[in-house]
């Protein structure tokens, strides 16, 4: 148990730094005409912190509470859910069970498997939630750090057991079934942006159409911020030492999530691992592919995708996010240390291309 908690604890403090952050208008110079002013509330949840931001005039105390009390509640239902790093949560359950016949599920996990199981498919496998026994022998899940880093047997072994396609789900009654008795599921990769989709349905049935929330790095906004622009979201350097922006994002109705190996991983022997595994390969991505960014409509499934294209790398993620018209920002590790982006052409439709002669972050230097 204590253990749990300090690598939830430790893994919180990875993942706070997935580094965007919002600036606000106010300190942008942009002055609101009326009292309309930005709320924040902040705290932790789901072995990561959250930020909220929204938009009110007037927006007395008690009000604020009930947007406390919510936001609060919805991540806790998202997190007894959906944690592999809680034995009661229903993702647990289901990982202990053995059962090979159908299993009930609740409305909203079934849509983050749905969710899952649709993006493996369109990436042929490269995005799996099955990947959960290998995550967790390279290190990088709720079992305590392995002392070894698995051996090629072992790695073949827990392929057997994985694969998304021995995962069925039946929309008509809400149940899952596990082809594979053993099946583990990690939904790490999507769960977070789920949650921040459901925090800003939460807070639009507030009537509070004006936010921003962010969990983990995983972001939404919704309308415009309280200067009456697009919200200001910034992209990290991926860096692991200091926090230095390559990109400011302006976002309306959008949401954006990033997948890097450059907080969240283990030193071993022959260098850095990643936490992103290869399903293919059954090991830690190896490549120069430092983070990608996804902006969509859903959290869930620009979280989902961001996993997936650092999964497939700069060339072959490239490929499939051009395919797939995403808009995607892959930020790729030069030979001089520093970041070369590339942008997709969704990406391009949406915010142009950076524009030159903007200093040193065209650079990409890595500040640290
Ligand atoms: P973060 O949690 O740092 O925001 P991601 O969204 O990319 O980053 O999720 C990474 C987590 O997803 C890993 O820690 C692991 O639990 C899980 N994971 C690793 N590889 C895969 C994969 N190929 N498909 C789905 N989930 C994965
Ligand atoms: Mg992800």
């Amino acid at each position: 148990m204590g253990h749990g908690i300090e690598r939830k604890l430790n893994t919180a403090s990875k993942l706070a730094g997935y580094f965007l952050l919002v600036l606000l208008a106010a300190a942008m110079g942009c002055r609101p005409a009326d009292s309309t002013r930005e709320y924040r509330f902040q705290g932790s949840s789901m072995g990561t912190t959250f930020e909220v931001k929204v938009v009110a005039s007037p927006f007395p105390e008690q009000q604020q509470e009930a947007v406390r009390e919510a936001i609060q509640a919805q991540l806790q239902e998202v997190d007894g859910k959906m944690s592999t790093y809680r034995d009661a949560s229903e993702i647990s359950r289901l990982n202990r069970s053995r059962e090979t016949t159908p299993q009930p599920l609740s409305r909203e996990t079934f849509t983050v498997l749905a969710e899952a199981l649709r993006i493996s498919r369109v990436t042929g496998g490269a995005f799996d939630i099955t990947v959960g026994p290998l995550v967790n022998a390279w290190g990088f899940g709720p079992a305590p750090d392995p002392s070894s880093l698995p051996t090629a047997a072992e790695i073949e072994q827990l392929k057997l057991r994985s694969g998304w396609s021995k995962i069925e789900l039946n929309p008509r009654d809400s149940t899952v079934l596990k082809h594979e008795p053993a099946l583990y599921l990690d939904l790490s990769a999507i769960a977070k942006g789920y949650a921040v989709d459901r925090l800003s349905e939460v807070l639009a049935g507030m009537s509070l159409t004006r936010h921003m929330v962010e969990l983990g790095g995983e972001v939404r906004t919704s309308g415009r911020n309280a200067g009456g622009n697009p919200w200001r979201i910034a992209i990290e350097k991926p860096v692991s030492g200091g926090r230095a922006f390559q990109r400011i994002l302006p976002l309306e109705n959008l949401a954006l999530a990033t997948s890097g190996d450059y907080r969240n991983f283990r030193q071993a022997e022959d260098g850095h691992l990643s936490h992103t595994i290869d399903p293919r390969t059954g090991r830690p991505v190896r490549h120069e592919l430092a983070s990608v960014s996804v902006v969509a409509a859903s959290c869930m499934r620009a979280d989902g995708y961001a996993t997936a294209l650092m999964v497939l790398g700069e060339d072959e993620g490239y490929r499939l996010a051009v395919e797939q018209d995403l808009a995607a920002l892959f930020l790729v590790r030069t030979r001089e240390g520093s970041f070369r982006e590339t942008e997709t052409p969704a990406f391009r439709r949406l915010f142009g291309t950076k524009p030159t002669g903007a200093g040193p972050e065209t650079t990409g230097e890595s500040g640290s």
